[in-house]
């Protein structure tokens, strides 16, 4: 896998300690200590995994079949922050490097949290890695800032430099879940210490169109303009990227990381990756992490960069078998920034080999009269469990199909044990929409209780003229526009959940900002003072999320939406606060306005007094205490009235 793609048909490669010091008909003449027999055999270069996540595999097939923010706002990160640790990661790199040893990976390219303890694991493996320490905006499992995130990159960036298997680097996640600020300060630290950056980056359409919202450009040049082009950089996905986009990336010698099963799995779209390798770039093919994938085989990833490549594009000569494992191999270390070292067997690169038996029932027969016969032989009928031999740095990690450094057994129990406690704290959580709301929420507010009634009015001019009298002290008063989306369960003790959406709208009627809202209400009225109802509000946090988000990680059995038109007043009455709404539905339509007046209360006594108070008002604001509805307008809204 040289420049040249030179095949040796007969002939040795030498190795002394750590280092490949002839190749071919040169290494026949070497005597050696011990030699090896490889005939019936492949040796090739180990195979480059160009990015993942690999303490991963302990969530594989935790969450599947998802949208990415629902996978990893809902589930992912959750579990995450539970379960986070050094051991944690420990065991999920123990257990990926042993299978990715199986595999043929010799070097992978790393991104997670307490790298340094992946940087550990990995290197008692005998593997190759660029460990790239995590960088968030929001705390991590490993740090509660970006700045303690950012320190911890750079102790672990002093630490490991120089260490014969491990490179380490720092990780800004990406554009989106960075500030300007990480980008550049992971970009300066990286060049610092002359180390790669890894990243993600245009990922997804969504993504995308944000930068061009936001920042009224795509995402690489606007990562371009902070900076981050100054350290050597290793994008994984890039998969909308535009001519231009892969220019730059060129031009300031970016690698990039192809993720086929990942990018299909989570529906994010195909890579241009002909495109990409046409103008140039370095592109290596990654796994991404085993919770978006779900495996680590680099042959079932090879094989499917090149059968993508010709789908999408409408063209079988696209991405031949023989640039697909160049790409797996030499391209891909050189995307990594770590073709000094791997990706090809040549004099003076570290010793990261593999040996491929080709004498299997679904690999026979071979042909000698097309020299790149061979190429398509492994990229499109070999397996990975044809790989019996693996060596990286000089040292034998699986010989005969026997790991010699990791325990399988072991591991795969220790994985199994954690998966039970992964799987106790999640359907803990799923029990109840309160704990799904908790498990993503932020800021809280719990168990709030309030006085309300709500009547319909046939004109307006009554309660305005009412809020105008001296008899009421107007506090303040606003405009919105509300939409509702109300969600109930199949367990109707779930209660309903709303996700509102307010623009607040100036005099004018123009919109001069918006929020997000999601209340859990309790199904049942907690109390009744005549007409006026005491109601119990569990649970009130800020929607960080879209209604869509919340639609698929909730998964409501029914959904009414309310649309209206809302004035509202926080009004003094005889010495007590009130919120007074005046509302017009817009949806469902319904004819005439709705007066409703509320008041937060504390305790049984309270709420009966201020009830006593409600039905004052409500006569002052012309309604008639018959015409008061005992119901929401969700109830309107989904035709039970
Ligand atoms: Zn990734």
């Amino acid at each position: 896998m040289d420049e040249q793609f030179t095949i040796h048909r007969r002939g040795s490669v030498a190795i002394t300690r750590d280092t490949i010091v002839a190749v071919g008909a040169e290494a026949d003449a070497c005597t050696a200590t011990e030699t090896i027999d490889c005939r019936g055999r492949v040796v090739m270069p180990g195979l480059v995994n160009a990015h993942t996540h690999v303490p991963m595999t302990l969530l594989r097939g935790l969450a599947d079949d998802l949208r990415l923010d629902v996978w990893l706002m809902g589930y992912m990160m959750p579990v995450e922050r539970e379960f986070v640790s050094p051991d944690f990661v420990t065991l999920g790199t123990k257990l990926g490097c042993a299978e990715m040893i199986r595999s043929g990976v010799t070097c992978f390219a790393d991104m997670y949290y307490f790298e340094d303890s992946i940087a550990q694991a990995t290197a008692d493996a005998g593997m190759r890695a660029l460990c790239a320490q995590t960088v968030l905006r929001f705390p991590t499992p490993d740090a509660t800032s970006y700045e303690d995130s950012l320190a911890r990159a750079r102790d672990f960036i002093e630490q490991w430099r120089g260490h014969p298997l491990i490179v380490p680097a720092p990780a800004p996640h990406a554009p989106y879940t960075c500030t300007p600020e990480i980008l550049r300060a992971c970009a300066e630290l990286a060049a610092e210490f002359d180390v790669p950056l890894h990243t993600h980056l245009a990922e997804t359409t969504f993504e995308v169109e944000n930068s061009r919202r936001e920042h009224g450009m795509p995402v690489v040049p606007w990562v371009k303009k902070q900076g981050l082009f100054d350290a050597k950089v290793l994008a994984a996905h890039c998969v909308h990227v535009d001519d231009g986009e892969i220019r730059a990336l060129k031009n300031f010698n970016a690698g990039v990381a192809h993720n086929p099963t990942s990018n299909l799995k989570l529906g994010a779209g195909i890579a241009p990756v002909a495109r990409m390798l046409e103008l140039g770039v370095d592109v290596g093919i990654g796994t991404d992490g085993p919770a978006s994938n779900n495996d680590l085989d680099m042959f079932e990833e090879v094989r499917l960069a090149a059968l993508l490549a010709k789908g999408s594009g409408g063209d079988p000569t696209a991405l031949p078998a023989r640039d697909a494992l160049a790409m797996a191999t030499r391209r891909g270390a050189r995307a990594m920034h770590l073709d000094h070292l791997t990706g090809s067997l040549e004099p003076g690169k570290r010793a990261d080999l593999i040996v491929v038996d080709l004498d299997r029932l679904h690999n026979v027969p071979a042909f000698d009269r097309d020299p790149n016969g061979i190429y398509a032989q492994i990229v499109y009928a070999s397996k990975s469990t044809d790989v019996v031999d693996v060596m990286c740095n000089g040292r034998w990690l699986m010989r005969d199909r026997a790991l010699l450094t990791l325990d399988e057994r072991a591991l795969s129990e220790a994985a199994r044990t954690q998966a039970r406690r992964v799987d106790l704290f999640l359907t803990g959580r799923e029990v109840s929409v309160l704990q799904k709301l908790v498990a993503v929420g932020g800021a809280v507010e719990q168990e709030s209780f309030e006085v309300q009634v709500k009547a319909r009015i046939p004109s307006e001019a009554p309660a305005l003229s009412a809020l105008g009298s001296r008899q009421i002290t107007v506090v303040r008063s606003s405009h919105y526009h509300q939409f509702d989306t109300y969600w109930s369960f199949e367990d109707p003790d779930q209660g309903w959940l709303r996700f509102r959406e307010d623009e607040f709208l100036d005099k004018d009627g123009d919109v001069t900002g918006a929020r997000s809202r999601l209340t859990l209400t309790g199904r049942t009225r907690e109390e009744e003072f005549g007409a006026v109802l005491l109601f119990r509000s569990r649970y009130l946090a800020p929607a960080t999320q879209s209604a869509r988000f919340y639609r698929e990680y909730f998964r409501p059995a029914a959904e009414h939406v309310v649309e209206k038109d809302r004035r509202r007043w926080l009004v003094a009455y005889r010495g007590v606060e009130f919120y007074v709404h005046l509302d017009r539905l817009i949806t469902p339509t319904t004819d005439g306005w709705f007066i409703e007046i509320k008041s937060r209360t504390w305790s049984r006594r309270d709420a009966e007094d201020k009830a006593v108070v409600i039905s004052e008002l409500l006569a002052l604001f012309g309604a008639n205490p018959d015409d008061t509805i005992s119901d929401g307008y969700v109830q309107l809204a989904a035709g039970k009235r």
